[in-house]
């Protein structure tokens, strides 16, 4: 679905991605649990694009249910993979970064593994960078949920690629559950940096991709997080 010129919207198993078409450039955001490249490669299919046409891959971080694909993505398409420092380290190991609480992160530590990719494979971006993709997009650090966690910001298009440093799992613009949050204030922080941008477009990691909020809507988020 098209949530915004040239961004369109999948909901794969259990998280969001997005694809940028702007031949030749086509730039996923983010890649979903394990085993969603098909699901992945059948949406740049019906708009007319093969698995190899794909040029590029944005990673918010480095959760399972975001770079599961990533590996099989990557070997089908050899598009250009992109993230933090941090994320890339713990992709080159398979490994999700930890924020949950003991038991789970015990269980995912010790049990849940995606396919790793190697880290000269991997650009590594910085926090004030732009990608050249929708006629600009920022990289914005924004930890709190995981540490290692970046967004993306056109502010040409308004678009937020927010991951999981904004949601909208109960049908409002929030941060993500405190129990999953590594840092709460780092992710307060990042709610904040992230909502002071007006984005018209909030294309966030799980729910509904918010794209008719008012300025009141995001004022009103913008300030619960200022008084927490
Ligand atoms: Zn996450």
């Amino acid at each position: 679905m098209e949530i915004a010129p040239n961004v369109y919207w999948l909901e794969t198993s259990s998280s969001n991605v997005y694809l940028i078409v702007e031949p030749p450039n086509i730039v996923l955001v983010d890649t979903g649990m394990p085993k969603q490249d098909k699901a992945i490669f059948e949406l740049l299919g019906n708009l007319g694009y093969q698995p190899t046409d794909l040029t590029h891959i944005l990673v918010t971080h480095a959760d399972i249910d975001h770079v599961g694909s990533l590996a099989a993505l990557h070997k089908t398409s050899d598009a250009q993979i992109h993230a933090g420092a941090a994320s890339a380290q713990l992709i080159a190991r398979g490994k999700s970064p930890k924020h949950m609480p003991v038991i789970m992160q015990w269980v995912i530590d010790t049990f849940i593994k995606y396919g790793a990719v190697a880290q000269e494979k991997i650009a590594v971006f910085k926090d004030g960078e732009t990608l050249p993709f929708l006629g600009g997009l920022q990289v914005l650090a924004t930890p709190g949920h995981t540490l290692d966690h970046f967004s993306f910001f056109s502010p040409t298009a308004g678009v937020l690629f927010a991951g999981d440093a904004l949601n909208t799992r109960d049908g409002r613009i929030n941060l993500t559950p405190p129990r999953i949050t590594a840092d709460k204030t780092a992710a307060r922080h990042s709610g904040i940096r992230l909502l002071e941008r007006s984005p018209a477009v909030i294309a966030c990691g799980h729910g509904t991709p918010s794209t008719n909020h008012t300025a009141d809507d995001l004022m009103h988020v913008f300030n619960t997080l200022r008084q927490e």
